[in-house]
């Protein structure tokens, strides 16, 4: 069954989601366009970048979702992740305030869409580990529990940002065809149940409507 699917694009809807300043839109820009900017930006326009690429033969095309800095007056909500695949939830590793905002979304994102979202958490700026603030440790084992990849970055140096974008996407792709089986397993058993339907409607109907004329 997975073996059909292969020769499909799949487009995924990804979100960036954290605090600001953790290096969401270096991360996108470092992962699309290998650019890399010392300042922060607040003025990119683009409300999403289109990234191809292709995992053991399945062709995937990702819009990745950036925000325009809506986050500092916590102003994302649902319409900018409703209808996504995956979710990037950055921290920055020397900031114990992003970390604690990463765990706000994971719940929020459980409650709104449930496990059929998948999510990788990011500790980002893995090059300033000597002011880290975010336990390694810690943040891995939160992730494990709320079944989401942890993944350390630093999109200044171009470290791990290629494999993180990969992780989520295989996981995104495992997801999508666990879906699709479930649902050719519900098609085969709905249309054993119409044909039964249709076989116990056709013995008592014809009787009424012609009899009296
Ligand atoms: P956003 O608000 O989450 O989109 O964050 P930005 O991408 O605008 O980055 C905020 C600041 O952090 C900028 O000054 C970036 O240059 C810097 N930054 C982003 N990623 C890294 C990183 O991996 N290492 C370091 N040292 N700085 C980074
Ligand atoms: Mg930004």
């Amino acid at each position: 069954m997975a073996m059909a699917n292969s020769s499909e694009t799949h487009n995924f809807k990804v979100v960036l989601l954290g605090e600001g300043c953790v290096g969401k839109t270096s991360l996108v820009l470092r992962y699309v366009e290998d650019k890399f900017n010392s300042k922060h930006m607040s003025t990119v326009q683009a409300s999403f970048l289109n990234k191809k690429l292709s995992i053991d033969g399945n062709r995937v095309n990702l819009s990745i979702w950036d925000t325009a800095g809506q986050e500092k007056f916590h102003a994302l909500g649902p319409i900018y992740y409703r209808s996504s695949n995956g979710a990037v939830l950055v921290y920055d590793i020397t900031d114990e305030d992003s970390f604690q905002k990463v765990k706000s979304w994971v719940k929020e994102l459980r409650k709104m869409l449930g496990t059929e979202i998948s999510l990788i958490i990011v500790g980002n700026k893995s090059d300033l580990e000597k002011d880290r603030h975010v336990n390694l440790e810690e943040a891995e084992s939160y992730a494990e529990k709320v079944k989401a990849i942890h993944y350390q970055t630093s999109a200044k140096l171009n470290q791990g940002v290629e494999e993180m974008f990969l992780a989520l996407t295989q996981k995104m792709l495992d997801e999508a065809k666990e879906k699709a089986a479930q649902q050719s397993h519900l098609t085969r058993n709905n249309s054993q149940r119409i044909v039964t339907v249709v076989d116990d409607d056709q013995v008592p109907t014809n009787k009424s409507c012609c009899s009296s004329g």
